[in-house]
C-alpha cells in the first residue's frame, strides 16, 4: 500500500499533524533527518492509524502514490530550503511539495516558482494553532496552484478543524497568498493580546481588582461579543496560582514578552504597502518596550515621574467602568481586524491574487489562535457584499453592523482612552485604535499643512481642492503659485 501524503520534519508540529492524517483515514509516509524521531513516532502513536515510516528521502519519496503530496514541517529558514531541495531532486513533475511551516510569503514567492519552473507544484500554507491544532484541527491557509488544491484540498479537509459545520481550510491564492494571510493573522493575534493585555491593566492597576477578580470578568465577556479563545485562556491565566508561592501566577512571571517575528514581519509588510495597521504596530512596540531592560532598570533607579496608575473611581462606579473598558476592547478590536484585512486586501492587490476574504473569516472561526465568535460578523459582511446584498465597502468600519458597533461602543472607548492618560496608564493599543478612528472620519485633516511644509522645504508641490493638477509656492521667492502639472 502507497501513501497518499507524507510529512517530512517530525518534532511537535510534523508528529502532531502525521497523527491527525492518520486519525482520518490517511496512509501516512513520515521522514525525519534523524530516524530516532520517527522510531519514537511509530512506538508512541504507530497504532493510532497507518503509517508508512521511511528512513531515506528517497524511500519516503518511493512510498508515496501520485501525485506524490509531502508536507514539511522543519525549521524555517535554511532547513525548509535544504528540505525542499532534496524533495525535489526526488519527486517527478506534477508532484505536491507543501511548506506547513511559518515562512515569509516573500520567501514562498521565491520558491514557488522556482518549484514550478521544475514542473513539480509548490504550496506555502500557513498552519495556525499551534501543536494542540496540529493533532486536533488546525486552521490552514494553504497558497499554490488551483491545480494543486485539487489533489491536497480533500486532505487538508479531513484534518482541519470544524466550525459550524465547515472545515477551516479554503484557498487562499496563489504561491505566497497563504503565508501573507497566515502573517497577518498572527499580526491580529498580537494586537487581539494588547488589547486583552491593556484591559486587564486598567482594572489591575486602575480599579484595583485582583487577578482573581478580573479573571471572573473575563469569564463574563466570554459569554457575550467578546467571546473567544484568547478571552477564555486570559481568565485561565488570570485564575492559576502559583504553587511555590501561593501567589498570582500572572504576579510571578517575568513582565518581558516575547516574539518570533511574525508580528514584526506583519509590520513591515504594512510599512511598505502604507497601511496603517496601527493597533498591530502598536502592539508590536508594547512587546519591545516590555523588553528594553536598560531603560526600566534606569526608570527603577530614577523613576520618570507621573500619575500613580489609580483611576480614581469609587466603588460604586466600578461595575460601569469595568463594562466601559469591555465596549473599549470591542471597538478597538474591530479597528484591528479592519487593519489586518486592509493590509490584506493590499497585499492581494500587491501580487495579484484573488483572496475571499469572507472566507478567510470563516476559516479563522476554528482551529487557530484568533478564533472567534465576532468572526462571523466579518465573514457576514464580506458574503453580503459578494451577494449583491450590501454594498462593497473599503473598510470593514464601513459595514453596517461594525458601524453601529463602534457608535454604540465609542462613548466608552472615549471615556477609557481620556481616564487611562489623566491616570498614567498605557494603553497604546486602545488610544491608537480610537485615533486611527477619528483620522478616518475627519472631514479635514492636517496632512494640508504637511504637504504645505514638504512643498516649503522640498518644492514637493500640493494639490488644490478647487483645481486639479500640482502646485508649488514660490516660498523663497514672491510666494506666487505655479502650477506643475
Ligand atoms: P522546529 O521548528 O523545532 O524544527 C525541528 C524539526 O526540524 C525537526 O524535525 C528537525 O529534524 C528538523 N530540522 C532542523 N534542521 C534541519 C535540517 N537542516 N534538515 C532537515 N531537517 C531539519 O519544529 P516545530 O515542530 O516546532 O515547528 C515546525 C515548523 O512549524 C516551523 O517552521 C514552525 O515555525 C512551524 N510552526 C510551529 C508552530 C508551533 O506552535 N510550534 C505553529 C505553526 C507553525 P531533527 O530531528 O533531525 O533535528
Amino acid at each position: 500500500k502507497k501513501a497518499n501524503i507524507g510529512v517530512v520534519g517530525l518534532a511537535v508540529m510534523g508528529s502532531n499533524l502525521a497523527r491527525n492524517l492518520a486519525h482520518h483515514g490517511n496512509t501516512v509516509a513520515v521522514f525525519n533527518r534523524t530516524y530516532a524521531r520517527t522510531e519514537t513516532l511509530m512506538k508512541e502513536h504507530g497504532t493510532e492509524g497507518d503509517f508508512i515510516p521511511a528512513k531515506t528521502i528517497e524511500e519516503f519519496v518511493a512510498s508515496l502514490s501520485k501525485p506524490r503530496t509531502a508536507i514539511i514541517m522543519v525549521k524555517a529558514g535554511a532547513p525548509t530550503d535544504a528540505m525542499i531541495e532534496a524533495l525535489a531532486d526526488a519527486m517527478e513533475p506534477g508532484d505536491i511539495i507543501v511548506d506547513g511551516g511559518n515562512s515569509f510569503y516573500k520567501d514562498t514567492i521565491r520558491r514557488e516558482k522556482a518549484i514550478r519552473a521544475r514542473g513539480l507544484h509548490f504550496v506555502g500554507c500557513g498552519i495556525s494553532g499551534g501543536e494542540e491544532g496540529a493533532l486536533n484541527g488546525p486552521s490552514m491557509m494553504p497558497g499554490g496552484t488551483e491545480e494543486s488544491w485539487k489533489t491536497l484540498g480533500p486532505i487538508l479537509k479531513s484534518i482541519a478543524a470544524v466550525a459550524e459545520g465547515e472545515p477551516c481550510v479554503t484557498h487562499i491564492g496563489t504561491d505566497g497568498a497563504g503565508h501573507f494571510v497566515k502573517m497577518v493573522h498572527n499580526g491580529i493575534e498580537y494586537a487581539d493580546m494588547q488589547l486583552i493585555g491593556e484591559s486587564y491593566d486598567l482594572l489591575r492597576r486602575g480599579l484595583g481588582m485582583t487577578p482573581q477578580q478580573i479573571g471572573d470578568v473575563f469569564d463574563e465577556w466570554n459569554k457575550g461579543d467578546l467571546n473567544s479563545y484568547l478571552v477564555e485562556i486570559t481568565s485561565e491565566v488570570l485564575h492559576q496560582v502559583d504553587a511555590k508561592t501561593g501567589k498570582p501566577f500572572v504576579d510571578i512571571v517575568v513582565d518581558k514578552a516575547g516574539m518570533k517575528g511574525t508580528g514584526t514581519w506583519t509590520v513591515q509588510t504594512a510599512l511598505s504597502l502604507a497601511v496603517p495597521v496601527t493597533g498591530i504596530a502598536e502592539a508590536v512596540f508594547s512587546r519591545g518596550l516590555s523588553g528594553m531592560s536598560e531603560q526600566r532598570a534606569e526608570n527603577a533607579r530614577t523613576p520618570l515621574t507621573g500619575p500613580n496608575g489609580d483611576l480614581g473611581i469609587d466603588d460604586a462606579d466600578k461595575a460601569a467602568f469595568v463594562e466601559a473598558v469591555r465596549q473599549a476592547l470591542y471597538a478597538s478590536k474591530i479597528v484591528a481586524y479592519a487593519q489586518g484585512f486592509d493590509e490584506i486586501q493590499a497585499g492581494a492587490k500587491e501580487y495579484g491574487w484573488k483572496i475571499d476574504l469572507g472566507a478567510v473569516a470563516r476559516i479563522w472561526r476554528g482551529g487557530c489562535i484568533i478564533r472567534a465568535k465576532f468572526l462571523n460578523r466579518i465573514s457576514e459582511a464580506y458574503d453580503n457584499v459578494a451577494a449583491g446584498k450590501q454594498e462593497a465597502f473599503s473598510s470593514l468600519l464601513f459595514d453596517d453592523y461594525f458601524t453601529k458597533a463602534v457608535e454604540s461602543a465609542q462613548e466608552a472607548w472615549r471615556e477609557v482612552v481620556a481616564k487611562a492618560a489623566l491616570a498614567g496608564i498605557p494603553v497604546p493599543a486602545f488610544s491608537s485604535s480610537l485615533s486611527y478612528y477619528d483620522g478616518l472620519r475627519s472631514k479635514r485633516l492636517p496632512a494640508a499643512l504637511i504637504q504645505g511644509q514638504r512643498d516649503f522645504f522640498g518644492a514637493h508641490t500640493y494639490g488644490r481642492v478647487d483645481q486639479p493638477g500640482a502646485f508649488h509656492t514660490l516660498w523663497s521667492g514672491d510666494r506666487s503659485e505655479i502650477q506643475t502639472a
